[in-house]
């Protein structure tokens, strides 16, 4: 009943909502049945959860929201996705996002944007809009994102829903459709934060098929959420960023977040400011990384191996065809992503750019490990504005890349960080980012409760 009440609800509002690529209603269906007849129990038996293009996922359609995939279906599932499968989860089908998740609103998917429940005329954030806006229109509980440099949580600040980046390795990048390597972090979404730390226990922990895997329990995350929802928060140090401040954040996020501030002083918690001086080079550093990689990792599209193939008709070379392909499959925003990693990674510039963002990464993780002596977690918003219309940010790259300015610190250093709804500016949500030690998701998920 759930899952058919879930499919129901798919298909009354997703025409409206585009969350989804593909909806995979037999596989729902024969998922719930297995529930039923008690082949499967676990803490998430029968509850439906909707799955980022981005994952692998075995026999069903796998696209990245890109054209150069269109029609694939993995022979094989992420280990996530595995997981998810053996606790009894029904996976709904597949989340719209960014084009091989690069973006910030869902506008690079090649089908279409998401359009955020909260108004129609409004981006859900990106990449994982899709994920983010299947759970804002109640087209499903659960959802898994990928967070490279903010794609979890910043749709869920824009949608109003939680988003969660676990520590990178805590999760599995096996049978994740690699962006970029280094940073790629698959993590549960949901709509309050204990649902999220349920999925969070239920995907992660090591997996020997991901070498940057942490051969580590993941804390209990669960047991961290209720705790937090006892609204006690005695003796917790929560890390302001100094840098963050005067940073052009629109001006009714900052007071919704400097709200939610005194709430959990209320509770118990006390502010304390900190010096991150090197995370205002974070943006410039992860739009070289980033892209490195992801020139790397996108070699592997040739027209050979997987999906489209175009101009082959016998009389062009291999790499005719390959470059007919790619130039037909790929979207603006990869293409300049590739250019720019091809760039920075080539003889000549790769130690002016590539080699020098790498070091500014290593000063960002010293900011990181230097705050956490002083402090538990660190606290901002999410993003600085809340959903934008659609088209407003896509003729500037940079105005799309500032969406991530407070994510990618993150990101670069590893740790887990987590955004949770904190009220609204002109009736938008906002998101409250709650930052932690690499390996103490706990810390970031007792907070979130807390400010529920
Ligand atoms: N906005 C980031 C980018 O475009 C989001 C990446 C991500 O987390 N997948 O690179």
């Amino acid at each position: 009943e759930v899952a058919q009440a879930h499919l129901d609800r798919i298909s009354a509002v997703d025409e409206r909502v585009h969350a989804f690529l593909h909806v995979d209603a037999e596989g729902a269906l024969a998922a719930a049945a297995r529930v039923d007849k008690g082949e499967v129990t676990g803490p998430l038996a029968g509850v439906p959860v909707a799955v980022k293009d981005v994952i692998a996922t075995k026999g069903v359609p796998t696209t990245a929201a890109s054209k150069i995939l269109e029609g694939w279906r993995p022979p094989y599932s992420a280990t996530i996705y595995e997981r998810l499968q053996a606790a009894g989860t029904v996976p709904l089908g597949k989340t719209n996002m960014d084009e091989f998740a690069m973006g910030s609103s869902t506008e690079y998917s090649a089908y279409g944007p998401t359009n955020n429940p909260w108004d129609l005329g409004r981006i859900p954030g990106g990449s994982g809009g899709g994920s983010a806006a299947a759970l804002a229109a109640y087209e499903a509980p659960l959802a898994i994102g990928t967070d490279t440099g903010g794609s979890i949580r910043q749709p869920g600040a824009v949608t109003g829903t939680v988003g969660a980046k676990p520590t990178y390795g805590g999760t599995s990048r096996y049978g994740l459709i690699a962006f970029s390597s280094s940073l790629d972090t698959p993590g549960p979404c949901a709509r309050n934060v204990e649902d999220a730390a349920l999925l969070h226990s239920v995907i992660g922990g090591h997996d020997v098929r991901d070498s940057t895997s942490i051969p580590q329990p993941v804390p209990d995350v669960v047991a961290a959420a209720r705790l937090g929802a006892t609204g006690d928060l005695t003796g917790v140090k929560l890390g302001l960023v100094k840098e963050f401040a005067g940073d052009g954040s629109e001006a009714g996020v900052t007071a919704a977040f400097r709200e939610s501030l005194e709430a959990l002083v209320k509770l118990g918690a006390e502010v304390v400011e900190v010096s991150c001086p090197n995370f205002q080079y974070a943006l410039p550093a992860y739009y070289l990384i980033a892209p490195s990689e992801c020139s790397s990792n996108l070699a592997r599209f040739d027209g050979v191996r997987y999906g489209l193939r175009v101009g082959d008709d016998g009389n062009r070379s291999l790499e005719e065809v390959m470059s007919l392909t790619r130039d037909a499959g790929f979207g603006p925003e990869v293409k300049r992503r590739i250019i720019l990693g091809t760039y920075a990674l080539s003889s000549g510039y790769y130690d002016a750019y590539y080699g020098q963002a790498q070091k500014v990464r290593t000063l960002i993780t010293r900011d990181f490990e230097k705050a956490f002596e002083q402090v538990d977690v660190l606290v901002s918003p999410t993003t600085p504005f809340v959903a934008f219309p659609f088209g407003s940010r896509t003729s500037d790259p940079y105005q799309m890349y500032l969406a991530d300015l407070f994510t990618i610190p993150t990101n670069l250093y590893g740790g887990p960080a987590i955004s949770v709804p904190c009220g609204l500016s002109e009736g938008l949500p906002v998101g409250f980012q709650i930052m932690a030690p690499t390996m103490a998701d706990d810390r970031m998920y007792r907070v979130g409760a807390a400010l529920e």
